[in-house]
């Protein structure tokens, strides 16, 4: 749609449009062999559907060397430097920045493979990915944890092995995974980290009493 305000005569390319985990809200275009490639971070892509009219907007005349538009550059900007989103960058920048993080794919498991079979298989795909990483060491303590505050699920390396069976990590992540979708519930002044419900989902999972069972042993 943008493209054609900007070019209304001109042939419309093929797009191919990847959000990837940019460290800032970086956004490039290109235009390789017919194909509009463009980049953007994936700050953006639970931005509001207009928002990502006037990314395209911008993108397209930039790239054509347009005039771009000001209601459409407003708004962007406006969005970009929204309390949420940037906080959110800031978060994610330290996140990956500073503290670099270990990235989602083990040498044997590829946490992001295993968190959207799992969002499909019991969320409907609905759930948002958190950060995915592995801990830096092999915790037999503290197998997995989600991090309300950083947005992010950290799982055990002991995990990252072939003779760790596939339902084994499934379940660890399916129940971190819970804790993204139940928050933490107060009743009476108590912390409620496992609330009825949480249960009653963590039942769901088909291999829960052998993935119970090797956790003890692991
Ligand atoms: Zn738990």
């Amino acid at each position: 749609m943008e493209y054609r305000e900007l070019r209304p005569r001109a042939p419309m390319p093929e797009f191919d449009i990847r959000f990837r985990r940019f460290t800032s809200l970086n956004t490039t275009i290109r235009l390789r062999e017919g194909k509009l490639q463009v980049r953007l971070s994936d700050l953006l892509e639970t931005a509001p559907e207009n928002m990502h009219h006037a990314i395209a907007h911008i993108l397209i005349a930039k790239l054509y060397k347009k005039p771009i538009s000001r209601a459409h550059n407003d708004r962007y900007r406006r969005y970009v430097s929204s309390e949420t989103v940037s906080k959110q960058s800031e978060q994610i920048r330290q996140q990956r920045g500073r503290k670099r993080l270990l990235p989602p794919k083990g040498h044997f498991y590829d946490l992001e493979e295993v968190f959207d079979k799992l969002n499909h298989q019991f969320f409907h795909g609905l759930l948002g990915q958190p950060v995915l990483t592995w801990s830096g060491h092999h915790a037999r303590r503290l197998l997995g944890h989600y991090d309300a505050a950083h947005n992010t699920i950290v799982v055990s390396r002991v995990f990252d092995r072939v003779d760790v069976p596939r339902y084994a990590i499934e379940y660890l992540l399916y129940h971190e995974m819970l804790h993204l979708k139940h928050p933490v519930k107060v009743k009476n002044g108590r912390r409620c980290v496992h609330p009825r419900e949480f249960q009653a989902e963590e039942r769901l999972f088909p291999q829960l009493a052998e993935a119970k069972a090797f956790l003890k042993h692991l």
